[in-house]
């Protein structure tokens, strides 16, 4: 047993991983259709309330994972490095004194560029955050613009020499292709200058047009590019960040050896994770659940959290207190703050069946490039994966959508091509 703060840690306990959700962002990009609120550069004191509701959420919560060791925590939104001065400090230091933190625990912030600044960014290294993921999309200023980014490539620039000016070391910088406007030749010159940079990790998306976003209403006035050039820059992702030595490891993720991102590894793998904040999500042990996403629902939720026993050591069973009646979270658009109208309230936890573990296990598994551990489906479910999909799978690896690859089955690059359609053959209701 070794001691970390005042929590000890066992060789024996269960991994978890958490993330912690901050729904505020400047200005809302016109795609996004994420959980966050624009505060217009504003609204700092709601977001010092909500911080600290965060606080007292991890606090209460705290106690049912108290067999979990954690490896990696990741701030996302939203644009956490909007937050004021000193909040994601504490936010970390309230998660050190609650949970058991491993030593090299990977800990992430996600920045939009234009909140970079130099004292903000050396708070996070002194809170012990060691990974920094960078929202850039595109380095062509027009591109930026038509889809809404409130940074031009200049700001990147600073804010990427600002973050390794403070010290990080563990850069991911997150990429869009497919954007209105956007050829090939242009996604060319923003993959080359990014690699120029030599962040350690870089994530390539395609844009995806979300119905009930501006961008999605006002889709006619843009010229997107059409499939075979969305395809070109797909294939051109690949070829060119492996000639930078970065390596793919997911289908959209590309790392130097040893930087792959061990948090979204977890979700890949159907690893144990818990989230906090607004509309998050978790799953431990196969059981699901969502946090409310809406204010005044989540703000109810905090408060039924039962309050943390005054000695580190939780009573047995872990149980998880009772979520309000289901409904559907939406994480739309809206203007801060969103009032309760037609509320969306937790998830009722939700134990995941064979069927959904099984499926789950071969659709994400399948998204690394090394992919699923066959045998370890066989000691997990007690069927074999040939009994559950072997006609499935026989069929795709004859279509040259699938490969076996000694104890494991992988994707081939035709089948990540078609990805949704591989995957989609694994649900077995
Ligand atoms: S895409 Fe990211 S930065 Fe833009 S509004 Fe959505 S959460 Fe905020």
């Amino acid at each position: 047993m070794i001691n970390n703060g005042r929590c000890a840690i066992s060789e024996n306990m269960k991994e978890l991983s958490i993330y912690i959700h901050i729904p505020f962002c400047i200005r809302k990009c016109l795609y996004c259709d994420f959980l966050s609120f624009p505060t217009g550069g504003g609204h700092t004191d709601a977001m010092r309330e909500y911080a600290d509701c965060l606080c007292r959420e991890i606090r209460c919560s705290a106690p049912f994972f108290n067999k979990y060791q954690v490896l990696s925590i990741f701030l996302g939104g939203g644009t956490p490095t909007l937050l004021p001065p000193g909040t994601i400090a504490s936010l970390l230091a309230v998660l050190r004194e609650s949970f058991h933190i491993a030593e090299d625990a990977e800990i992430t912030v996600e920045m939009n560029p234009e909140t970079a600044a130099p004292d903000k960014l050396r708070e996070y290294i002194t809170a012990g955050i060691n990974r920094l993921s960078i929202g850039l999309q595109s380095t062509d200023d027009a591109e930026l613009e038509r889809i809404g980014r409130i940074h031009d490539y200049r700001t990147f620039l600073r804010a990427y020499e600002l973050a390794r000016e403070a010290g990080f070391r563990n850069i991911n910088v997150d990429l869009m292709a497919a954007l209105p406007g956007q050829d090939t030749a242009s996604y060319r010159r923003t993959l080359e200058r990014v690699a120029a940079l030599a962040p350690e990790h870089i994530s390539a998306y395609s844009l995806m047009l979300e119905e009930g976003t501006p961008l999605y209403e006002q889709r006619e006035r843009f010229a997107f590019p059409g499939e075979d050039e969305d395809r070109e820059m797909y294939a051109l992702t690949k070829a060119f960040l492996q000639s930078r030595g970065y390596r793919r490891y997911e289908i959209s993720n590309y790392a130097h050896p040893g930087y792959e991102c061990r948090h979204n590894q977890v979700y890949w793998q159907r690893g144990n994770y818990v989230g906090f904040g607004l509309g998050a999500s978790s799953m431990t042990d196969n059981v699901r659940w969502r946090v409310p996403a809406t204010p005044e629902a989540y703000r109810r939720y905090v408060d039924s959290l039962p309050e943390p026993p005054a000695s580190s050591q939780p009573p047995e069973p872990l149980e998880l207190p009772e979520a309000p009646e289901s409904a559907e979270a939406s994480p739309s658009q809206g203007t801060f703050p969103l009032s309760d109208a037609g509320a969306a309230e937790a998830l009722q936890p939700h134990v995941l069946t064979a069927e959904e573990q099984m499926e789950e296990y071969m659709f994400l598994g399948l998204r690394l490039m090394r992919g699923v551990d066959v045998p370890a489906f066989g000691r997990q479910f007690g069927r074999s994966v040939e009994q559950v999909y072997g006609g499935v799978i026989d069929t795709l690896c004859t279509q040259g959508l699938l490969e076996r690859a000694q104890d494991r089955l992988r994707l081939t690059d035709r089948g990540i091509d078609i990805s949704n359609y591989v995957m989609a053959q694994f649900l077995l209701a």
